[in-house]
């Protein structure tokens, strides 16, 4: 059993906390949002009334939206880094730029704390089921140390790198996954177009050559899978707002890495003009209807 301060108890925080607790851990929880807090209380956790007073824990663990807040959390006033115990193990979850990532952890380094950046696949599904994978980054000594938390939440735990490994894997992902939701959205556009019928394109595609996640396990044409948000109306697992943010974040690594990301870049152009629409609360998936000119 470990002590830990959880912060950041949204739709991925909040079922990772459950998990904690039902694997034995015992869990100070904070989130700005009371009706948050309030529903981790409900599953077991104990209600910290501030970032330092849920970051006393011998882990602390950290799930917030983007860069600003986690940068805010760890080095603000009255943020983790000064109110954690010498030695404590910092995990940032969040999905966040590689900058704020590496300078929180060289920060945390320098206040005599390990830190690993743990972004996270596999949606609130895979929150909820205790399957995520984590992309960790940081020494193998912290590595290690997570490790046994981290499984708690998580069935693929894997250690990337040196700091910010985890984030640059991440990004990396989020790429290819946006670029094959948008190419899939197309080939079912085009394949009504010239009069194939979906299922049957499903069926051969899923074992052909074009085989995808974003086809076989979330397909964005309506009917094929039950399971997928596309057959619900697209009630977001990860919303568009947040392909889009994950797409800027690619943006801005690639520019600074001096790496070419054309398809990247449009990918993200797509899903501004998606969201700007309207439909950023959406599943990312719903970028098929833009295509095939729905909405
Ligand atoms: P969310 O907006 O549902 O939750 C974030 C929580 O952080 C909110 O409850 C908010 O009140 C809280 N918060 C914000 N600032 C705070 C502060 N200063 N102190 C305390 N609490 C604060 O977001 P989410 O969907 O849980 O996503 C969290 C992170 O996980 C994001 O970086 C996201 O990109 C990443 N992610 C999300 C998914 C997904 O499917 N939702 C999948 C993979 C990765």
């Amino acid at each position: 059993m470990t002590e830990i301060g959880f912060i950041g108890l949204g739709n991925m925080g909040g079922p990772m906390v459950r998990n904690l607790i039902g694997a034995g851990h015992a869990v100070t929880a904070y989130d700005l949002a009371p009706g948050k807090l309030a529903a981790a209380v409900g599953d077991g956790a104990r209600a910290a009334a501030s970032v330092a007073e849920a970051a006393a824990g011998e882990a602390v663990i950290t799930m917030l939206p983007a860069g600003p807040e986690v940068r805010a959390v760890f080095t603000g006033d009255g943020g983790v880094l000064h109110a954690a115990r010498p030695g404590a193990l910092l995990i940032d979850c969040s999905t966040i730029d590689l900058d704020t990532a590496r300078a929180v952890a060289r920060a945390a380094a320098e206040a005599g704390h390990e830190m690993l950046d743990a972004p996270v696949s596999g949606g609130m599904a895979g929150a909820e089921a205790g399957t995520l994978t984590f992309m960790v980054g940081g020494t193998e000594a912290a590595f290690a140390r997570a490790r046994p938390i981290l499984e708690a939440m998580g069935r693929t735990i894997i250690h990337a790198g040196a700091a910010g490994a985890g984030q640059a894997v991440k990004m990396c992902n989020q790429l290819m996954l946006a670029v094959s939701m948008i190419g899939v959205g197309e080939a079912f556009t085009l394949a009504r177009k010239v009069g194939l019928d979906p299922a049957v394109m499903y069926d051969v595609c899923s074992t052909a050559t074009s085989r995808s996640w974003a086809l076989t396990d979330y397909c964005p044409e309506p009917g094929i899978l039950e399971t997928a948000p596309s057959s619900r109306g697209y009630p977001a697992g990860f919303t568009a707002a947040m392909m889009l943010k994950d797409l800027r974040l690619v943006r801005a690594a690639a520019e600074g890495a001096g790496a070419d990301a054309e398809l990247a870049a449009h990918a993200a152009q797509l899903y501004e003009r998606y969201c700007a629409a309207g439909h950023g609360a959406s599943d990312f998936s719903g970028i098929i209807r833009m295509i095939k000119g729905e909405v």
